[in-house]
């Protein structure tokens, strides 16, 4: 039958036809025949054994001249290539997400850096202003007695050492006759020509409007009163602005042993204060005042 079909088509030239598929039975030579000639079924067989193997290809191939079109699945690799196209879209998008993201990332990051430097350098500026005055950029009361007045000395310390009271001579006249402005220049010239004259080694201290301390280690008394001298004559000779001129009192004591830095500073405050009732302008030790 199928034999048929194929040859049907081929002599028809319906060559868009195909055949979809194989169907049984399977290939055999097979007769029909009428039934008036049925005695001839048995001289029939016996011919069709008598075909070689080489007529039935023969035969075969007369009858079945088909060509196989193996039939690609389209429909499969349309899915696959949309699984793949899916799947590079995604991977794409992650990608682009990630980039966007560490974009993001970078400028925050950035961001965060510039916070962190302005942080340490206000943390810097806030060190400094806990730490000093900001008028004369001389160390401040607060770190004086941070440091050196309620830290615990050093007892064994054989180590001469004195303190210097030193006060400005009728300052609220400046203030008064110049201005509090001028009094401010002043203030922070007068810082100046002492950090410009002290050792390294010495503290000087803002202690209060016009009272400086200045801690010297490692000095004696008589030391302490030389630099207390060259002091006052240096202020004296100063100008310090538009024809200011102005004088200093001194209180200098030299720390004994055992006894503690407050201790000795109440010791030159008190010499500080027979300097001014001496009449100013001059330096005390103790009960002794030193006019210049
Ligand atoms: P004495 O010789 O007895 O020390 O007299 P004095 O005028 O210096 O002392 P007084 O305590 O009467 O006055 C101190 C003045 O210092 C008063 C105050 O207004 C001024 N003063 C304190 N701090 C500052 C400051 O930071 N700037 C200015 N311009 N003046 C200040
Ligand atoms: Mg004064
Ligand atoms: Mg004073």
């Amino acid at each position: 039958m199928r034999g048929s079909a194929s040859t049907y088509i081929k002599q028809r030239g319906l060559t868009e036809l195909k055949i979809a598929g194989w169907g049984g039975p399977a290939d055999e030579l097979r007769y029909g025949i009428t039934q008036e000639l049925q005695h001839l079924i048995p001289r029939l067989n016996y011919a069709l054994r008598g075909i070689s193997e080489q007529q039935r290809l023969a035969i075969y191939n007369k009858w079945n001249n088909v060509s196989v079109v193996e039939d690609i699945d389209y429909q499969v690799a349309i899915q696959i290539l949309g699984i793949l196209a899916a799947i590079i879209f995604v991977l794409m998008l992650r990608n682009y997400n990630i980039k966007i993201y560490s974009q993001a990332l970078e400028v925050k990051n950035k961001q965060l850096e510039e916070l962190r430097g302005n942080l340490e350098r206000k943390n810097q500026q806030l060190d400094f202003l806990s730490a000093h005055d900001p008028l004369t950029k001389l160390y401040n009361r607060h770190y004086f007695n941070s440091q050196y007045i309620d830290k615990k000395q050093d007892e064994n310390n054989v180590e001469p050492m004195c303190l210097i009271i030193m006060d400005v001579d009728y300052f609220k006249l400046i203030n008064d006759n110049f201005g509090h402005n001028t009094g401010d220049i002043v203030l922070a010239k007068l810082a100046e020509l002492l950090i410009n004259t002290v050792r390294g080694s010495d503290v000087v201290t803002r202690w209060g409007g016009e009272e400086f301390i200045i801690l010297c280690p490692k000095l004696a008394l008589q030391s302490a009163c030389e630099l207390c001298q060259r002091l006052a004559i240096q202020i004296q000779q100063t100008q310090f602005t538009d024809g200011v001129k102005i004088t200093c009192s001194f209180g200098v004591a030299q720390r004994e042993a055992n006894e503690s830095i407050l201790m000795c500073l109440d010791r030159a405050d008190k010499a500080l204060y027979r300097a001014k009732d001496g009449g100013r302008n001059q330096t005390c030790i103790d009960t002794k005042a030193v006019d210049f």
